[in-house]
Parts: structure tokens; C-alpha cells; sequence
């Protein structure tokens, strides 16, 4: 824990690393008043659905309203949610807010939007996630359908077949598996084919500069082909400029999620968007490339 890597560190005295293990371990102290507080609120991010441009689904993103420092990032505090165990029960509450909240949607606008919730690879370590997924979803009354988990590629590192069965479990029980941040981690290859994921989400590095990156343009258009092939579908995240857009439209991308069309919004916001029916306009020639 944070903890005992600052004990350990007091052996070897460095003040500046001293200082940053200072601060984690308040951060995890504070971690644990912030869940009993409700100092967390989720953010939602739209999900735009290239092959008609309406917004199909949510990304929740936490944030956490600390009572002095403000806003912190999720970059900051969710790295040592993970080490002190604290990930379990902020994974929890998030999975039933944001069940509760596709179950509104669902209610109020007469047409399913989808959510996705963040799963650390911790929780498929040291938690029962099946079991939390499946609380989430009989308190909400959600179809699991509408309800999607994005996981990175790095839990494949560890025991390959442990995780292996819990996704199949998962799967079976109607929940969709993306793969977050894909390109990035260090899972071969060959796992994928093995995967019950029905999404790859395609990191936003690789989406920032395709224009002028050709590097990144011909990882974007292979991800696309690999993924087409083995059934997933293609999510791009960070998607800013419409160059991007319409580059990864004509490249046959499946959805888009990014500042061009909208940051990650508060509830209320999200709502709204809903209920303006807002939706991406594609340009005819863009969209009729993207038609296979
Ligand atoms: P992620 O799951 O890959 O989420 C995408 C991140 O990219 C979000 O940052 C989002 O705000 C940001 N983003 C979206 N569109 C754009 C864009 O066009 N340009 C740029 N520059 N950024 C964009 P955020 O909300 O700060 O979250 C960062 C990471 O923290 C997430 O990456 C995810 O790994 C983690 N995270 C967030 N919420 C949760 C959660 O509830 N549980 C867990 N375990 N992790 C979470
Ligand atoms: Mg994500
Ligand atoms: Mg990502
Ligand atoms: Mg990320």
C-alpha cells in the first residue's frame, strides 16, 4: 500500500519523493472519507454512432469534489483507489449510479442509450465483479445489454485463464466487453481472438494526429480491419476535429466519442443533450464511404 511504501521510503531519505508519497497517502485517507461523504459524481461522455450520427451510448467518467484541493482528476486518484483496495467500492457505487441512470434514460426518452462503466483490472484480481454487475443490474432493473464494461488489455498479463472465464461469465450474463485504450498496454495479440469482447476502443494517441501522423494512420485503419474481421466494432476516443472525423469515417470506424462532438458532461447536461435529440451531422460522401 501507499502506506507502507512511505515507511519503506523513510529508510532511504529523499525529501521530493518524500513529499509525493506524503501526498498520495493523504490522498488515501481522504479517498476513504469521500466515499462515505458522496464527495464523487459521475461525468457522462456521448458515444456517437457513425453509421447514423446519433448519440447511442454514455462513457461514465468519476470526479472527485474534494472538500479543499477541488477538483481532482481521476489520473490522480484512481491509481491509489487501486493499490489501497479503495477501487472496490468506488467501482461499486459507479456501476449502480450509472445503471440507475441508463434506467432513467431508458424511462424518460423512450429509447435506450447504452452505458459503460471503467473496471479496473484490480477488481478482476482481488473482487467479484460478476457479482457487483449483477447487483447493479438487478437494482436498477437494467437489460444487460445496456450496460457495457470497459476493461484494458493490460489484465491479460495476469492469470490469462482466471480472466478468460470471468469475461465469458460476463458475456454470458448479456453485458458488452470493450477493450479500452487499445494499442497502448502490453497484451499479445493472440488473446484477442479468444476474447468474448464485442469493442476495441482505439486509444486517443493514436487518433491525435492522423492527419499528418502517417504512423498513426496506418495503426488506426489496421486496428479497424483486425477488429472488422474478428466482429468487434471500433470506437475512436479523443476524436477533436472534424479532419479526424471524416478520416475515420471514410476508414470505416464504427463510433466516435470526443471534444468535436462533446467533453463529458454533468447528468443535467447529458439530459439535455438528450432530450434536443442533438445529433452529429455527417456529410454525404463521408457517410456513404463509411457504408459497407
Ligand atoms: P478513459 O476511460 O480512457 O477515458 C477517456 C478520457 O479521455 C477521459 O478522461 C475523457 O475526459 C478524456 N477525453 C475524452 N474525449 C477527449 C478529447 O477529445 N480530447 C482529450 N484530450 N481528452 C478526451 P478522464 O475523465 O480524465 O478520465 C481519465 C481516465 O481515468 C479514464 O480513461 C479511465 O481510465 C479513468 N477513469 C475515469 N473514470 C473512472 C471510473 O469510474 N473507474 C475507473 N476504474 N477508472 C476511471
Ligand atoms: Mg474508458
Ligand atoms: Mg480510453
Ligand atoms: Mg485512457
Amino acid at each position: 500500500s501507499v502506506k507502507q511504501q512511505a515507511l519503506h521510503q523513510e529508510l532511504f531519505f529523499v525529501p521530493a519523493m518524500d513529499a509525493q508519497l506524503a501526498q498520495a497517502y493523504s490522498l488515501e485517507q481522504d479517498l476513504h472519507r469521500a466515499i462515505n461523504h458522496q464527495e464523487f459524481i459521475l461525468n457522462y461522455q456521448p458515444k456517437v454512432d457513425l453509421h447514423d450520427g446519433s448519440v447511442s451510448s454514455a462513457e461514465s467518467l468519476i470526479r472527485w469534489l474534494h472538500p479543499t484541493l477541488g477538483l481532482v482528476s481521476p489520473a490522480k486518484f484512481i491509481p491509489i483507489a487501486e493499490s489501497s483496495g479503495l477501487i472496490l467500492p468506488i467501482t461499486r457505487w459507479v456501476l449502480n449510479e450509472a445503471c440507475m441512470q441508463a434506467m432513467h434514460w431508458q424511462l424518460e426518452f423512450s429509447r435506450p442509450i447504452k452505458v459503460a462503466v471503467n473496471i479496473s483490472g484490480t477488481h478482476f484480481q482481488s473482487g467479484d465483479i460478476l457479482s457487483d454487475v449483477q447487483q447493479a443490474l438487478s437494482n436498477s432493473g437494467l437489460a444487460p445489454h445496456l450496460l457495457e464494461l470497459e476493461i484494458t488489455e493490460n489484465i491479460m498479463m495476469d492469470d490469462f485463464n482466471a480472466v478468460l472465464t470471468t469475461l465469458e461469465q460476463l458475456s454470458e450474463l448479456g453485458v458488452l466487453l470493450s477493450i479500452d485504450d487499445f494499442g497502448t498496454g502490453y497484451s499479445s495479440l493472440k488473446y484477442l481472438q479468444h476474447l468474448p469482447v464485442n469493442r476495441i476502443k482505439i486509444d486517443q494517441s493514436f487518433v491525435k494526429n492522423i492527419i499528418n501522423n502517417a504512423g498513426n494512420a496506418v495503426i488506426t485503419k489496421s486496428v479497424i480491419a483486425m477488429s472488422h474481421q474478428f466482429g468487434f466494432s471500433v470506437v475512436a476516443e479523443g476524436v477533436e476535429t472534424s479532419d479526424e472525423l471524416n478520416f475515420l469515417l471514410q476508414i470505416g470506424c464504427d463510433t466516435i466519442q470526443g471534444y468535436y462532438f462533446s467533453k463529458p458532461l454533468p447528468v443535467e447536461k447529458f439530459d439535455c443533450l438528450l432530450a434536443s435529440n442533438r445529433s452529429l451531422t455527417l456529410s454525404s460522401t463521408a457517410a456513404q464511404t463509411s457504408n459497407k
